[in-house]
């Protein structure tokens, strides 16, 4: 690789007609890409340099992208990537720091200060500290190996150092995203080994009165609840007042999945449906959803750092420091890490509270528009009334002689929109999830007619 300070230049320039040529055709192209094969080239002995390079991305991987950063790719919770989050991200690039420990620059204290203002974002208490993660998903994982330390601390064993052979433990949960299952068994628990505790009626959230009988029937030494704020298809709130209180009475620990739901407390405050998340012994966040930062940013907060550390403590004389630097790289998975809390933090500084608080409004109102739509339209039944950004329907059979899965494979073939599959009671539906920034009442529109037109 040969450098000169030109080849900057030419890399910028580049960069610079990429990033035009992405966005003038983002509103236009297919929201889902039709094209998926691989591109045919080969394995490259002798490398093309980076002009061609540059058109080759241009001319044969650009236009076969989704529009995944647009406002209508309403599939799974998606959030776009902000203006300035995508600024920043390229910075973090450019900068290319190792934020594995403190100590040789401010990066790490940037991350600790932006953890402290997700804190106060959300109105958590400054007791919660953490770590920024790839997502939502490596966030549960760093909640399972908390927990399982400290079922182990309750029962004299350093979970860590001697595994979890003799570890006494029972889990309870009622409807944990798949990524939290997965995370069981990652931790070593067994994704099957939970006890599912029913739910409310038409609701997808927890018992609390088959919760306690659950708990007083258990004979495990330690007790773990993991909660969800909000579940992915209902978007419904466990009762984290009442499960703190149990948990309590019962010494369990408590975690809480709020990867997306935490937002709802920028609209609510407080007294919301998250009323009680601040009891929670961790908690998950994810940034590169309705913070809309690029991927990948998640964050696990937690009150028991030192169970944390406990879990992913990492000894090698070449690593140790001064005692007052940050130690991620115990904190987390990796060692290595990126500089992933700048985006946040940029997004923070740039659109303030206030302006992060009108993106998640802007997104609830234009859900609540396309609710209010199906609610009324014949061709199509809005499954459960919208509360926050995520809209479950279905066709009107009596009308349409499509199913939910036909349906979602006709409207995402028109390019216009991507919706994803979900399952309500026992039946499949069509789910719609609002949280990209640029979504506008003309997107909403577009898909509409759409549907209109199926
Ligand atoms: C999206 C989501 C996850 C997984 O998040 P990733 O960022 O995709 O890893 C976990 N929990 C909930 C509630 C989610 O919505």
């Amino acid at each position: 690789m040969h450098y000169s300070p030109q080849m900057n230049q030419t890399i910028l320039d580049a960069l610079s007609r990429q990033f035009s040529a992405f966005h003038k055709t983002l509103g236009n192209r297919d929201v889902a890409s039709k094209k998926l094969e691989q591109l045919a080239v080969e394995f490259p002995e002798h490398g093309m340099g980076f002009k061609q390079l540059d058109q080759f991305i241009e001319t044969s991987v650009q236009p076969n992208l989704s529009a995944s950063n647009g406002g209508r790719y309403w599939g799974f919770v998606t959030g776009g990537a902000n203006p300035v989050a995508t600024y920043a991200d390229w910075l973090v690039t450019t900068f290319n720091q190792n934020v594995s420990k403190g100590g040789d620059s401010v990066a790490s204290a940037i991350e600790q200060q932006t953890l402290a203002w997700l804190c106060e974002l959300f109105k958590l208490p400054q007791t919660f500290k953490g770590i920024f993660t790839t997502g939502a998903t490596a966030a549960n994982l760093l909640a399972a190996f908390t927990a399982r330390q400290f079922a182990g601390q309750q029962q004299g064993i350093d979970v860590a150092k001697s595994g979890m052979k003799y570890l006494d433990v029972s889990i309870f949960s009622t409807t944990p995203h798949a990524s939290m299952v997965k995370s069981l068994g990652l931790a070593g628990f067994g994704q099957d080994n939970w006890q599912p505790i029913s739910c409310n009626a038409d609701e997808e959230s927890m018992n609390i009165a088959a919760l306690e009988k659950a708990l007083v029937k258990c004979s495990a030494n330690s007790k773990i609840i993991i909660a969800s704020a909000a579940t992915v298809t209902g978007t419904d709130y466990d009762d984290l007042i009442a499960i703190s209180a149990l948990c309590k009475k019962y010494n369990a620990w408590l975690h809480v999945d709020a990867a997306f739901g935490i937002f709802e407390r920028l609209i609510s405050g407080t007294e919301g449906k998250t009323k009680g998340i601040e009891h929670a012994d961790s908690i998950t966040l994810d940034c590169h959803k309705w913070l809309n930062v690029p991927y990948d940013c998640g964050v696990f907060l937690t009150k028991h750092l030192s169970l944390l550390q406990a879990s992913c403590e990492v000894t090698a004389p070449y690593l140790t420091g001064s005692d007052s630097d940050i130690p991620f790289m115990s904190l987390g998975i990796e060692n290595s890490r990126r500089f992933r809390a700048f985006p946040v933090w940029a997004t923070l500084m740039a659109y303030g509270r206030n302006g992060v608080k009108e993106n998640i409004k802007t997104n609830i109102h234009h859900a609540e528009v396309f609710a209010n739509w199906l609610d009324k339209s014949d061709k199509f039944v809005l499954v459960k009334p919208c509360e926050l950004n995520v809209v479950l329907f279905k066709p009107n059979s009596e009308i349409l002689n499509l199913s939910s899965d036909e349906c979602i494979t006709k409207l995402n073939e028109s390019g216009q929109v991507f919706l994803t599959p979900g399952n309500w009671k026992g039946q499949p539906i069509i789910r719609a999830a609002l949280s990209n920034w640029s979504t506008s009442d003309d997107d909403v529109q577009r898909v509409i007619t759409t549907l209109n037109n199926i």
